[in-house]
């Protein structure tokens, strides 16, 4: 029972079911048509043998001249024929069926063209076709010829017909029906595939891939699909792992960091400077274990955003506030920080994330820039989005290490010296994203960076 579940016995089940009943009817018609046709070559021929003998009747005696020539003739072609006179005496008859030629009065007769009869043999139960018509002579009707045939011949035509279209109609449809089973098993076996592999498949190991020779047909792209769609998965897995490996790994650092200061300092008696420079030291890596503690959960809730929240945020003084706040910091550099962004720009979105993301990125800009400009400036706008460009003159980042710098944790070496968890651009990043935007870069080592938000305003 479960068997028949299966597609492909379905497949099988509906193609034989359809072929019998185009079979049927094509068959019917085939037969129906055979039929009628060779009952009317039947009646054309009784007419044809008609009209010739009704030439050779002697119109006076009415009689066959020449008899025996066309009797033999007609006999030879299985024909029957009798001649009967006005009085319904039968004057003359040759052939097989003699016998049940119908007695046929002359009122019977509606006009020269004659009529069709079939009756029974009773001895053989044969149909036996009869052609009856008027003997005429110069608008006189003097008597009947009937010619007659038996229809066995045309009986076993079509019986065999019927034999063989019997035979042929179901081998057709088996036939047909192996064919649909092992096409569409072909067809199917990569689902079977597919379906041994997703089970297989497990979190802890996603490395199952089908691999299947690429095909344009539908099953062939969902296998390429569901290939694409495990190698994502796979990659998405391995990189929450690292995430899950690097945020412990620097959770722990300042933890071990706090430890030693604990355990160095209680070893032994200490004065009190060296308690406090001790504490100073453990509120320094709270302070860090603080921002990591807040940096990873900001990326944990950027990631499930909801843009329900969103609310409409005049953008150009977003900007200029965020420019605002974070002179103070470019007070010891010799750096001009200025914001050149045209008022009233406007777009839905989250307030605070919008704030927090351009304070990390024009927090990097005063961090990694000694002297120089710093520029946020308008690129592009559109109904759709708005581009703000971050311009500095700072340290820049090397090309090889420009592909990871939106990565959690990832710090360029150079920068290490400055304090920095290495989430503010992973954070940036997660931020736009969730904007309907993107964040790019372009940078020059010793020369400065420039960052480009693109943002969609879903207005
Ligand atoms: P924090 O989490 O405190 O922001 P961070 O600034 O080191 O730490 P990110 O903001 O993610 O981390 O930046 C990643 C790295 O990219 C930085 O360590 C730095 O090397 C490089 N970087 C980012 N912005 C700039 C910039 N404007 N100029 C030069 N280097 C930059
Ligand atoms: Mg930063």
């Amino acid at each position: 029972m479960k068997h028949l579940k299966t597609l492909r016995v379905r497949f099988t089940l509906w193609t034989a079911i359809w072929l019998l009943l185009v079979l049927s009817l094509s068959e019917a018609f085939v037969y129906i048509n055979f039929a009628r046709e060779q009952a009317q070559s039947i009646d054309d021929a009784l007419r044809l043998t008609a009209a010739q003998v009704l030439l050779d009747i002697d119109d006076e005696m009415l009689l066959l001249e020449h008899a025996n020539t066309v009797a033999s003739s007609i006999l030879r072609d299985q024909f029957s024929i009798q001649i009967v006179d006005l009085a319904g005496e039968t004057r003359q008859r040759y052939g097989l069926y003699q016998d049940l030629l119908p007695p046929h009065r002359i009122a019977a007769i509606p006009d020269q063209t004659g009529i069709f009869t079939t009756v029974i043999d009773p001895a053989s139960q044969h149909s036996i076709r009869v052609y009856t018509v008027p003997i005429v002579e110069e608008e006189r009707t003097l008597g009947l010829l009937q010619v007659a045939q038996s229809l066995l011949v045309l009986q076993q035509a079509l019986n065999q017909l019927l034999t063989t279209l019997l035979i042929a109609g179901p081998i057709v449809i088996i036939l047909a029906g192996i064919g649909g089973y092992i096409l569409a098993a072909r067809a199917l076996t990569p689902i079977d595939q597919i379906t041994r592999t997703a089970a297989r498949i497990s979190v802890e190991d996603l490395s199952a891939r089908l691999d299947l020779p690429s095909t344009a047909d539908e099953v062939g792209r969902l296998a390429a699909t569901f290939d694409t769609m495990l190698a994502r998965l796979e990659d998405g897995w391995r990189r929450e792992r690292q995430f899950i490996a690097d945020a412990s790994h620097e959770l722990r650092t300042p933890l071990t960091t706090m430890q030693t200061i604990l355990s160095s300092t209680l070893a032994r008696q200490r004065p009190p400077a060296e308690y406090e420079k001790a504490l100073g030291d453990l509120a320094e890596e709270t302070d860090r274990m603080k921002l990591l503690a807040e940096g990873l959960l900001l990326l944990a809730r950027n990631d499930t955003y909801r843009a329900a929240a969103y609310q409409s945020v005049d953008f150009s003084t977003l900007l200029q506030d965020v420019t605002d706040s974070l002179s103070p910091l470019t007070a010891d550099k010799n750096i001009a920080l200025t914001c050149r962004v045209p008022p009233n720009l406007s777009l839905n979105g989250d307030h605070d994330g919008l704030i927090r993301m351009f304070v990390n990125l024009l927090g990097n800009a005063i961090k990694y820039t000694e002297q120089g400009q710093i520029t946020i400036f308008l690129k592009r706008q559109t109904d759709q989005f708005i581009e703000v460009a971050l311009a500095d003159t700072g340290m820049g980042i090397a090309a090889e290490h420009l592909p990871y710098i939106f990565d959690r944790f990832y710090r360029v070496e150079t920068s290490r010296t400055t304090a920095g968890t290495g989430l503010g651009l992973a954070i940036a990043l997660s931020i736009a994203k969730a904007h309907g935007g993107t964040i790019s870069v372009e940078s020059e080592i010793g020369k400065g960076s420039v960052f480009l938000v693109s943002l969609t305003r879903r207005q």
